[in-house]
């Protein structure tokens, strides 16, 4: 089998991806529309990384828990800068009676809880520099990386050819591959192609069904301040990073499909507001300042809040198909060698470098059962399985 692969997108999903697939074997050209990678969602200054769970969405918390767990060991063994990483806890403040109903439901499933999370006490507020009397979790394993460095980390691989400056405009299939066309009209072929472009996922004939919401999020920072400030990641309605290359970043704010490219002052005073409960000097210092600078990018979010991770179908096969043949699992027509990892909403940090570690054990035919369960979770064709009646095949991919 030839094992060339073009991935499309080089933000925290193509760059796990490439790296995954780089070392094992595979000759991997990474394509980038900007000037850099991690310039889109993937290029803020800090992301943070804790696990955020959902009251009554099991499935949803076991995914969130097995990504988180994979992540934050796999980044620990990268070999990256200490000034890039560190995993020594986040703070997540909640509803007093949320906080009761959330550890009911996790006890039940972390095993060694308390190496996992504490529940927020006073000593631990006072520890880390919260002023208000909170409730909530502590996430012993919780923590930031610096994303940038991380996607640079991953892609520093002698398997890996990055060009930046070539937005992709066309996907066409071969009889023994696929050629893409950019927009400057080169022309560039392989044997396979991972779609790793976030909210334009649905650009292209064959993935134009997978609609995403793009959310535009602006975050805010401040350099250095003269007073004690919280030393680790701590979540209210907004989060407050430590400091970190001489910015402590703040926000983020939410905006379905605008794509207003600017700062906004409205949004930057939002983001002030949401961190007023973690630290009250911090509050009223931003209040002070005449202008805050920050960054903005658009988050890839599906309707059901699951990226997709996985295959699609062919569409002309699909479209000859009758309903009971698509009920049976194993003659869904899947389109060969063409893989997409899309739509991570605002956890692309927990989730993009487990899920490309599971489309990179796809590609390579060596999937795991727990591999098979999450890409049975993520299955990029559920939408359309679902609107045929199909709900259990499209949870249902792989036998489990
Ligand atoms: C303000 C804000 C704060 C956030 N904070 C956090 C956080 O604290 N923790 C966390 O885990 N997540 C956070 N997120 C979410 C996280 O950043 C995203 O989930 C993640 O970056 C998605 O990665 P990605 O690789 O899928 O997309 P992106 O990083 O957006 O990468 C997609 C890339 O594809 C390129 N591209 C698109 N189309 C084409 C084409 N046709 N040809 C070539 N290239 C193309 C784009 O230029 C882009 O570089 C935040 C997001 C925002 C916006």
């Amino acid at each position: 089998m030839q094992k060339n692969i073009l991935i499309i997108g080089a933000g925290i999903a193509g760059c796990s991806l490439a790296h995954f697939l780089a070392n094992s074997d595979w000759d991997v050209t990474l394509i980038e529309s900007k000037d850099n990678i991690a310039q889109g969602g993937s290029g803020n200054p800090v992301a943070a990384i804790y696990p955020k769970f959902m009251l009554n969405d099991e499935a949803y918390n076991d995914f969130m828990l097995r990504s988180f767990r994979f992540t934050t060991d796999w980044i620990s063994q990268l070999g990256l800068n200490k000034e890039d990483f560190r995993f020594d806890g986040a703070i997540e403040i909640l509803e007093e009676t949320y906080t009761k109903k959330l550890e009911i439901n996790l006890s039940k499933k972390i095993t060694s809880k308390e190496d996992f999370f504490s529940l927020i006490n006073k000593s631990i507020l006072s520890k880390y520099s919260i002023e208000r009397n909170s409730s909530g979790f502590l996430f012993h394993q919780g923590g930031w990386i610096n994303p940038i460095a991380l996607c640079k980390q991953l892609t520093n691989h002698s398997n890996i050819k990055i060009i930046t400056h070539q937005k992709i405009k066309s996907i066409e299939k071969l009889i023994d591959g696929w050629t893409l066309k950019t927009e400057d009209k080169k022309t560039l072929n392989s044997s396979h192609v991972a779609i790793c472009n976030a909210y334009s996922v649905n650009q292209f004939d064959l993935t134009q069904h997978l609609y995403t919401d793009a959310f535009r999020g602006q975050v805010n920072w401040i350099t250095s301040t003269s007073f004690s400030m919280p030393p680790i990641v701590t979540c209210d309605e907004g989060y407050l990073a430590p400091l970190i290359h001489d910015k402590h970043v703040f926000g983020a704010t939410y905006a379905m499909n605008d794509f207003f490219k600017d700062l906004r002052t409205s949004d930057t005073k939002k983001n002030i507001a949401s961190i007023k409960g973690i630290h009250r000097k911090f509050y009223n210092y931003c209040e002070t300042q005449k202008s805050i600078p920050g960054r903005v990018a658009w988050r890839a979010s599906t309707k059901d809040r699951k990226p997709y991770v996985g295959q699609v179908f062919d569409n002309q096969l699909f479209k000859k198909m009758r309903v009971r043949e698509l009920a049976r699992a194993d003659q869904l027509p899947w389109l060969k060698n063409l893989y997409i990892a899309s739509g991570f909403g605002s956890r692309g940090f927990t989730f993009a470098p487990y899920c490309a570690s599971v489309l990179a054990n796809l590609i390579n035919g060596n999937l795991s059962q727990e591999d098979k369960e999450t890409l049975n979770y993520t299955n990029p064709e559920r939408y359309r399985l679902k609107k045929m009646s199909l709900k259990k095949v499209a949870s249902q991919i792989y036998k489990v």
